[in-house]
């Protein structure tokens, strides 16, 4: 394939790994990045030998896609102006901080017949993608979703709901076979004026439910997933990318379940590029993502 002459809009703590790998990758010709912090921008430049640019605007002249990874607040700005200057744009997650904002960005790329993807990364974890073709055929019943982390350095402009625990609900509904009837939500404010831990439980149409639990004031960094099927138990350890299984018949014993070591964001940046290329839609288009914004909405409203 052609390379794609790519770009990265806001180059932090994220940022900066979609620069690393763009750089890297024969599919992409990374033209140069922009970052409101003019010297960050040319510090990130120098170090993976691209330009920086001075705005966005120029920045766009030069390229057919970007990595928008500015925060969150900002995105539907940023990913609206890449789309009217006709960019493919691979939006980080969540893609915007409202439903409406995301909605009024899928129509736009539809409009504008560009590729929108959405970084919902751990779609690309291969832990997740072994988990997803095993319980394919199985009658899941039940599942649980932790994700735990340390407090982070730098104060999010989001709660945990949209910074963390978005991933595992768009994981649920990815496993799930029906829609979401109802849920029970609560949270906690512990270091912020925002939800630092959440719980969530999801009912399904099916008679299926789903226990989240996401922090980001725990000890250790933790991404676990547990599905119980009418075959077997299944646990996904998403951060060591290992996964096991145990039958009902030889419980406790574990089968460990060989999968692979890729890195899930190179898999997601091939996926955009390749998606450019031959003009068909990404793995998670923007479309995809937005069952699951209507959820962290729904949690963020009715949490106690
Ligand atoms: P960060 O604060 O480290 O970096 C954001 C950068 O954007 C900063 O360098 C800032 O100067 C720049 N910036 C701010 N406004 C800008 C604008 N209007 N135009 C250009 N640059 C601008 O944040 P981060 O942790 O890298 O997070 C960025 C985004 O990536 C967030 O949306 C976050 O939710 C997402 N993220 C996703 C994952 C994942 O697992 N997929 C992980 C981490 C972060």
């Amino acid at each position: 394939m052609a390379k794609v002459k790519v770009g990265v809009i806001g180059v932090g703590s994220m940022g900066e790994n979609h620069v690393r790998i763009y750089s890297t990758l024969k599919e992409a010709k990374l033209i140069g990045v922009f970052d409101n912090d003019l010297s960050r921008a040319k510090q990130i430049a120098e170090k993976y030998g691209t330009q920086s640019f001075d705005s966005i605007d120029t920045l766009l002249r030069g390229v057919e896609a970007v990595s928008v990874v500015t925060p969150t607040s900002t995105h539907f700005q940023v990913i609206e102006q890449c789309l009217n200057s006709s960019i493919h744009v691979l939006a980080e997650k969540p893609m915007a901080p409202t439903l409406a904002e995301s909605e009024a960005l899928v129509a736009l790329a539809k409009k504008k017949k560009r590729v929108l993807g959405v970084g919902m990364i751990e779609r690309f974890n291969p832990a997740f993608k072994k988990l997803q073709a095993l319980v394919k055929h199985d009658l899941v019943l039940g599942m649980e979703l932790k994700r735990f982390s340390p407090f982070p350095a730098r104060i999010s402009d989001a709660s945990v709901v949209p910074d963390m625990m978005l991933h595992d609900i768009d994981l649920a509904l990815a496993l799930s076979r029906t829609e979401v009837d109802s849920m029970k939500a609560s949270g906690r404010k512990v270091r912020t004026d925002r939800f630092d831990e959440c719980s969530v439980t999801l009912y399904f149409k099916d008679g299926l439910i789903a226990k989240l639990e996401a922090s980001r004031v725990k000890p250790d960094k933790l991404r676990m997933i547990t599905v119980t099927t009418d075959k077997a138990i299944y646990e996904a350890d998403l951060l060591n990318k290992k996964l096991s299984s145990r039958g009902f018949d030889n419980l406790p014993e574990k089968t460990v379940i060989e999968v692979g070591r890729d890195d899930q964001l190179s898999l997601e940046l091939k996926d955009f590029l390749h998606a450019i290329d031959k003009g068909r839609a990404p793995k998670i288009p923007g479309e995809e993502a937005l069952p699951a914004i209507k959820i962290v909405e729904e949690v963020e409203r009715t949490a106690c």
